[in-house]
């Protein structure tokens, strides 16, 4: 019997081209509706933090997708490599078929991780990252020796025909750390991978959801407004000059922190753990678009801040050598905390006063008393009266002071009081008399 040898013998990776430069783009495909909607989830230099990040996602949630519960959303099938059932050859054919055209329905290419340039590991008869292997036609020993294929050749046979490209995490969008000064490997984003023309067979250029690991409900919020708008249900999201969802980035983390208050008052922690402000122990926050304060890390807890983190700004395309050496002030920020210490002291102690004065009930102002079994609480000071005296009637100018007037309170009193007219159904009141009351 004959020795099949097809499929004994795996080298090193595939020639990098011709498929290094993304195909012309396909005809342009209708607009929904969409039944199902093939997800093809593509790893390239990655940590797969990204797949961590999306499976937590909560809000929405990643389940309701797959079980196709979302209303009006298409089913989605995803094919993950590390969370697909099948494996091997099983789990490529699905690859295959969406770069031969013959899949039968429209599918949104992710990927994780970047682009490295493959002609480098080819060098020396290696990849960098690859998925599945392939005989290369042509080859002498043409089905003898199978070669892996790398992610890289992947993202070039499936982007053009993909619904949307969609580049996931910092790593995919702008090259992140593999793309570091320095690297050996070449990486870049999927952006600089497939070039400023591409658009994918619904029209978009690559939608970028930065992060290192990005926000999990960063990424299927996306892909639910995407999806809308491939169903012909909603209008194209808005996304900024770099394809991120503007939504959700056109905000600095520092707009968006619990600690900024305590910048505004030049209060700055001096070490980890300290509540204040941490711009000067290396947060970067002022200057990098990011929205996980507002949003939470994952199920709307946690965030960088929270947690007592400086922003490295992983969320943006100068990551990681703009932003290093990490945990030391950002320069700029020497001149603004300089500011705002000055006027924050200032600042500070004014708002002090008011703390202190609107932790008193009226009632105990009345009667100088604070009734609380928890503690002293220091009595009013002369100086506290006078500014507040001045205070409250600056605060109050054009305006009504709380409390009744001189012959209001027989008025309010109302029909029981006797010898008095009551103000129910009191024909004598003018309409005036009534609106200002209220
Ligand atoms: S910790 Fe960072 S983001 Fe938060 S207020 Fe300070 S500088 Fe801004
Ligand atoms: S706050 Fe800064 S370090 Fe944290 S996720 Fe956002 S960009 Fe990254």
């Amino acid at each position: 019997m004959a020795e099949t040898t097809t499929t004994t013998e795996v080298r090193g990776g595939q020639p990098a081209v011709p498929e290094t430069e993304p195909e012309h783009k396909r005809e342009r495909l209708p607009l929904g509706p969409l039944k199902t909607v093939h997800v093809f989830w593509l790893a390239g230099m990655s940590c797969d933090g990204c797949s961590i990040a999306v499976t937590g996602a909560t809000n929405p949630g990643i389940e309701g997708l797959l079980l196709g519960i979302v209303p009006a959303m298409p089913k989605v099938l995803l094919h993950h490599p590390v969370l697909a059932v099948e494996s091997g050859d099983h789990f490529v054919e699905s690859f295959k078929k969406a770069a031969d055209g013959t899949l039968g329905d429209p599918y949104v290419l992710v990927f994780e991780g970047s682009v490295a340039d493959e002609r480098i590991a080819q060098r020396t008869g290696g990849y960098f990252s690859a998925m599945g292997v392939e005989a290369i036609s042509g080859e002498a020993d043409y089905g003898a020796v199978k070669h892996p294929v790398p992610t890289a050749t992947w993202l070039h046979r499936l982007a053009p025909g993909a619904a949307a490209t969609i580049a996931i995490g910092t790593c995919a969008t702008w090259g992140g750390v593999p793309s570091a000064a320095g690297n050996p490997t070449g990486s870049m984003s999927v952006m600089d991978a497939l070039g400023k023309d591409y658009r994918s067979a619904f029209g978009l250029p690559v939608i970028n959801i930065p992060g290192c690991a990005p926000v999990g409900d960063n990424f299927t919020e996306t892909v639910f407004a995407v999806l809308l708008f491939l169903q012909g249900l909603g209008p194209l999201p808005a996304f900024d000059a770099l394809g991120r969802p503007a939504w959700m980035f056109g905000q600095t983390v520092h707009q968006g922190c619990t600690r900024a208050g305590y910048y505004e008052e030049g209060s700055f922690a001096h070490e980890y753990g300290d509540p204040e402000c941490l711009v000067e122990i290396g947060c970067w926050g002022p200057v990098v678009n990011c929205n996980i304060v507002q949003r939470g890390a994952i199920n709307h807890m946690g965030s960088c801040m929270k947690a007592g983190g400086v922003c490295i700004g992983c969320t943006m395309p100068g990551f990681p050598d703009k932003f290093s050496p990490f945990y030391k002030t950002p320069p700029g920020a020497i001149v603004s905390t300089g500011l705002s210490r000055g006027v924050g002291a200032v600042v500070r102690r004014l708002r002090r006063m008011s703390n202190k004065e609107g932790n008193r009930e009226h009632r105990w102002d009345v009667f100088n008393e604070v009734p609380s079994g928890w503690g002293h609480v220091p009595d009013r000071t002369i100086m506290d009266r006078t500014i507040h005296f001045f205070y409250e009637r600056w605060q109050q100018m054009g305006s009504r002071r709380p409390g009744r007037r001189p012959g209001e309170a027989d008025r309010f009193w109302g029909v029981d009081r006797p010898g008095v007219k009551g103000d129910y159904l009191d024909d004598s009141m003018t309409r005036e008399d009534r609106d200002d009351r209220h």
